[in-house]
C-alpha cells in the first residue's frame, strides 16, 4: 500500500490532539486517520544554534517525524516571510505586507532543512503531499536531493490576483517554486483562475487546451480541491456534546434568548472588528432584539509575535467593551468575548445551540468553522449561517445567507433575517447545505487530491497533460 507523506509547518503532537485551533491541523488529522501516513514538520520547539534531530514516534497508522528549529531561523521563516509577507499579501492585505522580504533567506533555509531531514525517511512508492504557504520551495529542495517521488502541493489560503501578487518583488520566485510540483491544488476555482492568470499574463506560460500548465520550462497540473470537514463525525459529536457540562452551562446562561456565535483565530483576516461593528449596528437598527439575543465570540489568540496581531487584539478589546458599555443592562450584556481556545467537541455543541453562525472573514481560503457550524445543527431545528462572500466556503455553501463583511448595514439585516426565518426555510437551507457537506467531506478531499497526484505521477513519462477541476482530474485517473 502506498504510504502518504504529509508535510506541514507544524505537526500536531499526540498530546495536543484535542486542542488545535487551526484549520490545517484539524483537517490533516481527520484526513490521515485511515491510511498509513508519515507526518513530517516542526515540533513546536525551538533550539539554540542548530536544528535538533528528527524525533520519530508512531501511533497506529500515523507516524510523526518532528524537528526542533533554530530560534533565529524560525523567526525569519515564520513570523517573518511567511506571516508578514505571504500571509497578508495572499489575503489581499497589501497595506500590511512587508515588501523588503527580510525573512526570505530564513524561509529558504528552513525549507532546505526540512528537505534534508525528510529525504532520508522516504521510500520508493511514497507520495508526498506538502501543505501551505510556509513550504512553497520544499519540492525544489527535495528534487535537488534526488527525490523522485510524486510531490503535490495544496494551498490552504487564497491565491491572489496577478495585480496583487506582483506587488511582491519575489513574485516570480514564488510561482516558479510552485511549478516544480507535479500537482498544485487550490481551494476554489477563483484561486485557480488567479493562478492561471498569472501564468498566462505574467510568466508567458500557457494553459494547454487539454488543461496542463506549462511555464518556466516545466509542465505540471493544477486543480481545485475544496477542503472540508468530517461531516458524519461532527453530526454525531454535536448531538453527544449537547449534554456535556459546558453546553448545559451555556444553555442555562442563555435562557430563552437566541445565541449568535462566532469562532475564529484572532486574526485580522477574520473581519472581527467589522463583525463587532455590524453587531452594534444590529442592536441599533433592531432595538427590540437587544434583550432577546446574545453574541458569543470565541477568538483564541494566534501569532502574538507578529505586531499586527497584537494591534487587532487591543482594538477588539476596546470594541467589545464599547458595545457592552453602550447596550448592557444591569442584568444582561449583549457581547461575550472570550479569548480562549475550546475543544472542538465543545464548539460543536455550542454551534448546535446557536440560532445564528456569524462567519464574516474579509478573506479566507476556506473557513472550516462555516462547515462545522452547518454539520453541527439539529436538522429538525437548524440554526442559520451568515457567511462572507469572501470566504472560500461561500463558493459551495450558497444556501447560507451570503453577506459582504464590509457592509455593516447588510450584515445587520442578514442577522435579523437569520433570526426571523421560518422553520421550513431553515430546514430547506440546512438540507441543501448538508448535501454539499456529505458529498464533499474531508475524506473526499483527500481522495480527490491523491487520485489527481497519482494520475500526475502515472503520466510522468509523457507530458503531464491534464489539469483542471476535480471532475476532469478524476476522469483522467479512471482512464489512465
Ligand atoms: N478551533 C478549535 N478551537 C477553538 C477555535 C477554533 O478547535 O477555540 C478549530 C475550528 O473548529 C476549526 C479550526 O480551528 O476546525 C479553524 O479553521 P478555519 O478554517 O475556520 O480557520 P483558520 O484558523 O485555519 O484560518
Amino acid at each position: 500500500m502506498t504510504r502518504l507523506i504529509v508535510v506541514s509547518n507544524r505537526v500536531v503532537l499526540n498530546s495536543e490532539a484535542k486542542s488545535s485551533a487551526g484549520g490545517l491541523a484539524v483537517a490533516v488529522k481527520a484526513a490521515v486517520r485511515k491510511i498509513p501516513t508519515l507526518w513530517f514538520g516542526w515540533s513546536g520547539k525551538l533550539s539554540e544554534g542548530v536544528a535538533g534531530e528528527v524525533d520519530v514516534t508512531r501511533s497506529g497508522n500515523l507516524t510523526r517525524a518532528v524537528l526542533d528549529l533554530p530560534a533565529d531561523l524560525f523567526e525569519q521563516y515564520y513570523a517573518g516571510f511567511s506571516n508578514r509577507s505571504l500571509w497578508p499579501l495572499f489575503h489581499y492585505r497589501i497595506d500590511l505586507t512587508e515588501f523588503d522580504c527580510s525573512g526570505y533567506e530564513g524561509y529558504l533555509k528552513v525549507n532546505e532543512l526540512f528537505a534534508r531531514n525528510l529525504a532520508p525517511l522516504l521510500r520508493d512508492g511514497d507520495e508526498i503531499w506538502v501543505h501551505d504557504y510556509q513550504l512553497i520551495p520544499l519540492a525544489r529542495f527535495l528534487r535537488q536531493l534526488g527525490v523522485k517521488n510524486p510531490i503535490g502541493f495544496f494551498l490552504h489560503i487564497p491565491f491572489p490576483e496577478r495585480e496583487t501578487l506582483t506587488t511582491l518583488p519575489l513574485h516570480e520566485e514564488i510561482v516558479r517554486a510552485l511549478s516544480i510540483y507535479d500537482l498544485v491544488g487550490f481551494q476554489t476555482d477563483a484561486d485557480l483562475r488567479a493562478f492561471h492568470g498569472y501564468i498566462e499574463e505574467e510568466a508567458a506560460g500557457a494553459i494547454q487546451e487539454d488543461g496542463s500548465v506549462t511555464a518556466f520550462g516545466r509542465s505540471f497540473r493544477t486543480g481545485t480541491f475544496p477542503i472540508s470537514v468530517d461531516t458524519s463525525a461532527i453530526e454525531k459529536g454535536s448531538e453527544k456534546a449537547k449534554s456535556s457540562s459546558p453546553c448545559l452551562r451555556l444553555a442555562e446562561s442563555i435562557g430563552d434568548r437566541k445565541l449568535i456565535i462566532g469562532v475564529d483565530r484572532l486574526d485580522y483576516t477574520k473581519g472581527l472588528a467589522q463583525r463587532f461593528a455590524s453587531f452594534e449596528r444590529f442592536l441599533t437598527d433592531y432595538p427590540e432584539e437587544r434583550r432577546k439575543t446574545v453574541f458569543l465570540q470565541i477568538a483564541p489568540p494566534s501569532r502574538s509575535d507578529v505586531p499586527e496581531y497584537r494591534q487587532i487584539r487591543a482594538e477588539l478589546d476596546g470594541l467589545a467593551g464599547d458595545i457592552n458599555g453602550r447596550f448592557a443592562e444591569f442584568d444582561c450584556a449583549p457581547v461575550r468575548y472570550i479569548k480562549k481556545q475550546f475543544a472542538q467537541e465543545t464548539l460543536f455543541g455550542f454551534y448546535r445551540q446557536s440560532a445564528v453562525g456569524l462567519v464574516t472573514p474579509l478573506r479566507d481560503g476556506m473557513n472550516l468553522v462555516a462547515k462545522e457550524f452547518i454539520a453541527s445543527q439539529d436538522p429538525d431545528d437548524p440554526g442559520v449561517l451568515v457567511l462572507s462572500r469572501f470566504a472560500g466556503a461561500a463558493h459551495e455553501l450558497s444556501a447560507a445567507l451570503i453577506v459582504n463583511p464590509y457592509d455593516a448595514a447588510g450584515v445587520s439585516k442578514a442577522i435579523h433575517k437569520a433570526l426571523s426565518l421560518p422553520l421550513a426555510e431553515r430546514r430547506a437551507r440546512h438540507a441543501e447545505l448538508m448535501e454539499v457537506l456529505r458529498t464533499d467531506d474531508i475524506h473526499a478531499w483527500r481522495e480527490n487530491f491523491l487520485a489527481a497526484l497519482s494520475a500526475a505521477a502515472r503520466t510522468d513519462a509523457a507530458p503531464r497533460s491534464v489539469h483542471g477541476s476535480r471532475a476532469s482530474l478524476l476522469s483522467l485517473s479512471r482512464v489512465s
